[in-house]
């Protein structure tokens, strides 16, 4: 080959490569809305919070070429988002089995229960957000960011299957922030900082310009810095802030263990700019967190699923059944509670989730991979001590039809060990009341800005996600915080660029 042909091959293949570099670029951003370069902001958005909420909020961002500097104070990205296990909500979409869903909101506002007695009609506007975006926020992860989506199951508390998740094994949390981050960590305009906690917000009058933010380095020292711009604060809820806003809105909740990070929670950022409280003593707990036998005062507990009771697995006290264990959550967990905790800190009690082998075989993934983590066992029944013997037989009684269960439990699924002994084989973990997720929080517009006293926008500010309260009332519906971060996110994503485009003229 003569040099003249090789240097034109190689001139050729770097303006392939070029516009290969282009066109991945181009067909990376979600939406066609590029504006030019001349025309993004200087400094861009901030967004404070790396769940499921700031991930939607910077998606937006940057599918409008809008910089985005993402803040989180812990070392690795996700918050509690990641963890999600049961899916998200959305109505009515191609997934669904039957005629279109069309009951989402009336069961949205029935799930808020009292709540509904005040502030009606800021709820109802911020439920008919919720609900009415169902559908195109499903479709968004699904068809524009490619996340399987497309299991439904029906959650307690709604009237239709509309609780989506991928077919495979990927829990629905991880897939959406793992897909999201990769998606913008591809884009330049988008920057990552972690280990870095926002301390508070900069204002220029009554507007936020900015947010001042400590960054702790793999050696342990701190900086001190300022970055100036729009805020998107989605820092999450304060389930896990055991000893903080949690004793301060629910004393009877300080200490609880939780299945959030314990952390402070952190709308103080946005009520030192004006923003006003709502919901705050609306907490929802659940009676079943497994207590981790290596380590059983961590503040932070795995979720004992629903499904183990539901399959036919019972409660034990002291040896004994104290309650119909298909009751709702909060009676579940009011029952437990009438007992004296056995620990103080995290403020624990001594219960033991119970199942058989019918149990074992029917939720068998769930509890193969408790099994895995140590929490739960295989044992016998002679190992529960003296009264469990007794309490089983009667409750096997109960399952064969010989009397009525004596809590009224008339549902028993696949418990199938109807003559126990002693040697008999059953599952066995410790589980105690942990606190779940928080109602409450900031106040915001069905467009995600914060609002005052006077319920005027707070300007250069927005929120989104679990920070924020009023969207779920009194009682959170499974598989709606996911899409509150995504609706709420997204809303507050669109707004920001359309302040910095006004910005600009
Ligand atoms: C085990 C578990 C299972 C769940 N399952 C489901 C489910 O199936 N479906 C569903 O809809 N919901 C579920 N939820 C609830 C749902 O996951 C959360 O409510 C939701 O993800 C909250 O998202 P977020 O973005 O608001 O906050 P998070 O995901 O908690 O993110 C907030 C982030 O902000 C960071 N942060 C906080 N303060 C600062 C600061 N000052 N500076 C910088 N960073 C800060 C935090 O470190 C965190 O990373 C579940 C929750 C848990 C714990």
């Amino acid at each position: 080959m003569s040099r003249t042909r090789a240097l034109t091959l190689l001139i050729l293949s770097i303006l392939g490569i070029f516009a290969a570099y282009q066109y991945n670029r181009s067909t990376m951003a979600t939406t066609p809305k590029l504006i030019p370069t001349s025309a993004i902001a200087k400094n861009g958005a901030i967004v404070v919070g790396s769940g499921l909420a700031g991930l939607s909020a910077a998606s937006e961002l940057i599918a409008a070429n809008i910089p985005v500097r993402l803040l989180e104070r812990n070392a690795k990205p996700g918050g509690n988002s990641i963890k999600a296990s049961s899916g998200i909500n959305g109505a009515p979409t191609l997934f669904q089995p039957g005629p279109p869903d069309t009951e989402f909101y009336a069961d949205t506002i029935k799930s808020a229960g009292y709540a509904m007695s005040t502030a009606r009609e800021h709820r109802e506007k911020l439920i008919g957000t919720l609900t009415n975006s169902s559908a195109s926020a499903v479709t968004w992860l699904n068809t524009t960011h490619g996340i399987d989506l497309s299991k439904v199951a029906q959650l307690g508390g709604h009237s239709r299957a509309r609780t989506h998740r991928g077919a495979g094994g990927t829990p629905p949390g991880f897939a959406i922030v793992s897909t999201l981050l990769k998606s913008l960590k591809a884009s330049p305009l988008f920057e990552l900082k972690t280990s870095c906690t926002v301390n508070r917000l900069l204002r220029s009058g009554s507007s936020v310009t900015g947010v001042e933010y400590t960054c702790i380095s793999p050696e342990a020292e701190s900086t001190t810095s300022e970055l100036h711009g729009p805020v998107i604060v989605t820092t999450g809820g304060f389930a896990g802030d055991a000893a903080g806003l949690l004793a301060t809105h629910r004393p009877d909740l300080a200490n609880f263990p939780s299945t959030n990070d314990p952390a402070p929670g952190f709308t103080h950022l946005l009520t030192s700019v004006g923003a006003q409280l709502l919901d705050m003593s609306s907490v929802q707990v659940h009676p079943t967190g497994f207590v981790d036998p290596a380590n059983p005062s961590s503040p932070l507990k795995f979720l004992a699923a629903e499904v183990l009771r539901g399959e036919g697995g019972i409660l034990l006290h002291d040896g004994e059944r104290f309650f119909n264990e298909l009751e709702t959550r909060e009676k579940v967990t009011a029952a437990i509670l009438k007992n004296p905790p056995i620990e103080e800190k995290p403020k624990q009690w001594d219960v033991l989730l119970v199942l058989d082998e019918g149990v074992y075989e029917a939720a068998k993934s769930h509890i193969d991979f408790y099994i895995f983590k140590g929490l739960i066992r295989k044992t016998t029944i002679g190992d529960l001590g003296e009264k469990a013997l007794p309490t089983i037989q009667e409750y096997a009684g109960a399952v064969a039809g010989k009397y009525e269960d004596k809590f009224g439990r008339t549902a028993f699924a696949n418990w199938k060990l109807l003559e126990p002994e002693a040697d008999s084989v059953v599952y066995v973990g410790r589980v105690t009341p942990v606190v779940h997720f928080t109602m409450g929080g900031v106040v915001i517009s069905e467009k995600a800005e914060v609002l005052d006293a006077q319920g005027v926008p707070v300007e250069g500010v927005w929120a989104a996600g679990e920070v924020t309260g009023g969207v779920h009332g009194g009682n959170r519906l499974g598989g709606s915080s996911l899409l509150e971060c995504v609706v709420f996110g997204r809303n507050a994503g669109e707004r920001v660029v359309e302040y910095v485009k006004k910005e600009e003229k």
